[in-house]
């Protein structure tokens, strides 16, 4: 047992024997060790750790932990203040205290009822005594003996014997007068770890404190002097030792301050460097043909809104460009995304030159194909469609051999299909201009093999309903330039939305009844379900869509055309039940939250969402976005079993907020990143992932790698942020 008496054993109720054993003589393996270990190399497994046994590395590792590096990188969840050193006789009931004394006595008894073993002892200073009770740790009396100085921390209670300290942490020491900084349990804020069965916090503390007492002013920085300085940021080895063993709060929040400004800096870099890098690249320069735009905009059944025109200049601006576009066109459902993008593409091919159009689904890829054939009616353009299954150019259906080869020879202006138009064989013979359509990122590589002429890249649009905080648009889609639709056409219906709380199901049922009675067509929305592992998650939902299909179409709706719609169903299969929606052949589509954001249905008027609850605010207004689309009033109807007001409050945000913008701020700020789409599966660490939020965080970091970036672009004076660049390359995949 070391001085401290710290070896492993808890005072949170788990095991301590096995710790005990695997550190019987932890004292001296730690001060004689024999074998030489590098501790400050990071990537030192555990197992090279005095006392890290076989049973240890796999508690270990269930916590991610497999060398120093994980191991000082497993930060606290928060701090137990137990800094408040006071004199016994200044205790009071309730208090957390932590004291000073030596032990008197120390016994264990059995309670009456013969459950439970106490351990009770009496600790004594100047100013009086205390008595102190453990349950269930008999082994503490082997442990600490008569006569030793001991560290208390914990909560007094008031018992029938009087004022006592109950299972309190504790800590053997040596002298009474203590540096604080000599305690790793109480007398100071102790940190509290992620735990997992078997590894306590106390067992942590003991590993981590003299590994970092080891590296303390050793480690390299990879953060510059320079960046340092200027934002007053603690050194790499400071901010891990204050981040585990904290002087004071402050300190804390400070170390805590540095690994989030780190993180969001090396991803700015990151971002920034991929934007330089297709800087650098070519793109064809496509002249702006004003006659044509206002004949194209001239022909439009509508006004283009100010936003729209706002945007497609800067698109077009860009087009003009030597260098590849790389832009993200943010809007509204229904904004009128889609107009701007042809117009765009129009021009593009009035300078001579091929587009390609990529829809999320082949449905998606039909309506778009219909919609730009319409909106380009009177422009004699050839329009192609490519799927799974289907090819034409115009209305004729032509083979997708042929309408491969054409591509080729440039005989197809627009060609329009899903992501999967990215196959060896597709090859465009002047591809200047890319379309996506809901997804964010189009890699470089990934843009030029669709081309003939690969030193060429084609400029790239992507489109999005999902409004993308300013955090977010500043950091992970910094690369991106931004275009935002922020206005919805004039004349739209406002959707009516209502939170409905179980009592008005029935009627509420009712009311959807009737609207079927009028013709109306209604969206049934099944909530996300959170399974523990990815795999099982889809069909989580399937269950979760099936189960409402069977109580909807058997029960509530029997004599309603009821069907139903999830990812696990053929492309065949959805799409035919799509088309038969949109042909009303069905009355209530029940559905999973994943599939054809998009689909233009105007003849719906109904969503109505199941655990509305279980949705970030801006997904809801994104579903709600699949009705109003045509001219009949819609309502978009919250479900929730949640009796809980806050949860209540949070959905009535919708009922006033007509804006994807403010509420996916909103959405960050009470749900945090992990729920925009695809941001968990980034990889992203919780710390910087929470340190998103902060906007003014956000950007210091953001200018902060920019300054660096002007003065050494290629980070050769900085050798170790490249390394950390690097790494967050492996780990982390940005869509
Ligand atoms: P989204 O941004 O959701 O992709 P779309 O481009 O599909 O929106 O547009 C939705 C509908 O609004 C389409 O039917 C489109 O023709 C129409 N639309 C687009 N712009 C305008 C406008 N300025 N005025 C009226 N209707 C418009
Ligand atoms: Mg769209």
């Amino acid at each position: 047992m070391d001085k401290t008496g710290a070896c492993g054993a808890s005072n949170r109720g788990s095991n301590p024997l096995e710790g005990i054993r695997e550190n019987s003589n932890c004292k001296s393996q730690i001060s004689k060790s024999k074998v030489k270990i590098n501790f400050m190399d990071l990537s030192t497994p555990v197992e090279k750790i005095p006392y890290v046994g076989a049973g240890y590395q796999k508690k270990l590792k269930k916590l991610g932990i497999r060398n120093i590096r994980d191991l000082f990188f497993h930060f606290p969840h928060r701090y137990e203040d137990f800094s408040n050193l006071l004199q016994i006789s200044e205790a009071k009931i309730g208090e957390k205290v932590c004291v000073l004394g030596k032990i008197q006595r120390i016994e264990n008894t059995k309670t009456w009822k013969k459950k439970m073993i106490l351990t009770t002892a009496l600790v004594k200073d100047d100013s009086g005594s205390l008595r102190v009770v453990w349950f269930n740790q008999p082994y503490l009396v082997n442990v600490l003996k008569e006569g030793d100085k001991i560290c208390l921390a914990g909560k007094i209670s008031m018992g029938p014997e009087g004022l006592y300290l109950q299972n309190p942490a504790y800590e053997k020491i040596k002298t009474f007068d203590l540096s604080k900084d000599k305690l790793l349990h109480t007398g100071r804020l102790v940190p509290v770890y992620p735990e997992t069965e078997g590894l306590s916090s106390r067992w942590l503390r003991f590993i981590i404190r003299p590994l970092l007492t080891k590296l303390k002013n050793k480690l390299k920085d990879p953060l510059p002097e320079k960046i340092r300085s200027k934002y007053k940021l603690l050194t790499l080895s400071e901010a891990l030792f204050q981040i585990h063993f904290p002087s004071t709060k402050k300190l804390a929040r400070e170390a805590k301050k540095r690994f989030s400004f780190q993180e969001l800096f090396i991803l700015s870099l990151v971002v920034l460097r991929e934007k330089l890098k297709i800087a650098k690249e070519n793109a064809f320069s496509i002249p702006i043909k004003l006659e044509i735009i206002k004949r194209f905009v001239n022909s439009l059944p509508f006004k283009l809104t100010n936003a729209q025109k706002k945007v497609a200049w800067q698109i077009l601006k860009d087009l003009e460009k030597k260098i590849p576009m790389n832009r993200l066109l943010e809007g509204d459902v229904g904004s009128g995304k889609t107009v701007v993008a042809v117009l765009a593409a129009l021009n593009v091919v009035k300078a001579g030159y091929q587009v390609a159009f990529m829809a999320p689904t082949e449905i998606l890829a039909k309506q778009h194909f219909k919609e730009v054939s319409n909106l380009l009616k009177n422009f004699k353009l050839k329009i192609a469609l490519l799927t799974g299954k289907e090819s034409k150019i115009n209305r004729k259906k032509i083979s997708r051999k042929k309408l491969l080869e054409k591509l080729k020879n440039g005989e197809v202006d627009i060609l329009i299909g899903t992501h999967a138009l990215i196959q060896k064989e597709v090859k465009f013979g002047k591809l200047a201009f890319v379309i996506l359509d809901e997804q964010h990122r189009f890699g470089v590589r990934q843009r030029a093999k669709l081309c003939q002429q690969p030193n060429f890249i084609p400029h790239f649009l992507s489109m999005t309903a999902t409004p993308i905080p300013r955090t977010l648009a500043l950091t992970v889609y910094g690369d991106l330039d931004l275009s935002i639709i922020d206005e919805l056409p004039k004349g739209r219906k406002k959707v009516i939305t209502k939170v409905i709380p179980p009592k008005k199901r029935k009627m509420a049922y009712e009311f959807i009844k009737g609207e079927v009675k009028k013709g109306r067509q209604v969206f049934v929305i099944c909530p996300r379900i959170e399974a523990k592992n990815t795999k099982s998650l889809g069909w989580a939902e399937v269950k979760a869509v099936k189960e409402e299909y069977k109580k909807l179409s058997e029960e509530v709706f029997s004599d309603l055309r009821v069907a139903m719609l999830h990812g696990r169903l053929s492309s065949e299969e959805k799409e035919r039940i799509m088309e038969d929606f949109k042909k009303r052949k069905i009355d209530i589509l029940v559905s999973t939250s994943v599939i054809e954001v998009g689909i233009d249905v105007p003849n719906a008027t109904v969503i109505m969402i199941e655990g509305a609850e279980r949705f970030g605010l801006a997904q809801l207004h994104q579903f709600r976005g699949r009705v109003g689309r045509g001219k009949h009033q819609s309502f978009c109807l919250l479900f929730t079993d949640s009796p809980a007001k806050r949860t209540r409050k949070r959905l009535e945000a919708l009922l006033t907020c007509e804006d994807g913008f403010t509420l996916s701020e909103k959405d960050l700020e009470i749900r945090g990143p992990g729920d925009f789409s695809g941001v968990r599966q980034w990889g992203i660490p919780d710390l910087p992932m929470a340190s998103l939020k902060n906007l003014y965080l956000v950007e210091k970091t953001k200018n902060a790698a920019k300054e660096i970036l002007s003065e050494d672009p290629e980070l050769k004076t900085y050798p170790l942020l490249r390394k950390e660049l690097a790494k967050f390359r492996e780990r982390i995949h940005l869509e």
